[in-house]
């Protein structure tokens, strides 16, 4: 009940303030959903220490998402912090920064037309990457959580998970994601090595589920050590 209350309070003083345009209504609403995300996920410890970035596409035409800024908190994110930013990467609205991997955001939501991207920074994705780097991904195969990916109806689904190097150069890592997802359609996340999880949907939900669905996996091996005779 409290929740319900606080964010529809947030959401319509948002609304106030965007003074009814609909891109800004488009806006407040992908923020409210993205630090409801947020909170969750830190709770999970998915984002700990201001890791991680949450992003939604807003419009395709012209191409514009709501991002998390840099340096935050990702369990407490207020929705002023929340940028709107263009097919360039550019800030059209709101104060600060985007992340650095803004750029890998812009790079999945062109490459497979996605409505929403979440990255985040697990032990299990941290451990996984590392462990796994030389072979180039990680298959996930046989359990019935793979049901949990859009388009899978199987738990005989083969998920593969790329494993990227990881970069501090953005555009030249962003030029790896687009051509890692040119090369695996069908994929649903990818792993930057030694750093975390991206995944995707057509939307917010999806993109969400996805996350759970690939964290409690990524879980499922460490713990129960398959990972380390794959
Ligand atoms: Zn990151």
């Amino acid at each position: 009940m409290k929740k319900t209350r606080r964010s529809g309070n947030r959401r319509n003083s948002l609304k106030a303030n965007s003074r009814k345009s609909p891109s800004g209504t488009r806006f407040a609403e992908a923020a409210t959903r993205l630090a409801e995300i947020g909170k969750g996920f830190h709770a999970r410890g998915w984002v700990l220490g201001t890791s991680g970035n949450f992003s939604a596409v807003i419009s395709r035409e012209p191409l514009r998402l709501a991002i998390t800024s840099t340096g935050l908190d990702k369990g407490s994110l207020a929705l002023e912090q929340f940028l709107e930013m263009d097919e360039a990467a550019n800030v059209v609205r709101g104060e600060g920064r985007p992340s650095a991997e803004a750029l890998l955001h812009l790079a999945i939501v062109r490459g497979v037309d996605a409505g929403a991207v979440l990255h985040t920074h697990s032990v299990w994705s941290t451990v996984l990457s590392g462990s796994h780097a030389s072979q180039g991904g990680i298959a996930l195969e046989g359990y019935e959580m793979l049901k949990g990916l859009e388009g899978v109806g199987t738990h005989k689904h083969r998920e593969w998970l790329p494993i990227l190097e990881n970069s501090q150069d953005m555009v030249e890592l962003g030029d790896r994601v687009s051509k890692t997802l040119r090369a695996s359609p069908g994929i649903h996340g990818f792993l930057l090595r030694e750093h975390g999880l991206y995944t995707w949907g057509a939307g917010l939900q999806q993109a969400k589920r996805h996350v759970e669905i690939l964290e409690f996996l990524m879980e499922v091996l460490v713990r129960s050590g398959a990972a380390q005779s794959a």
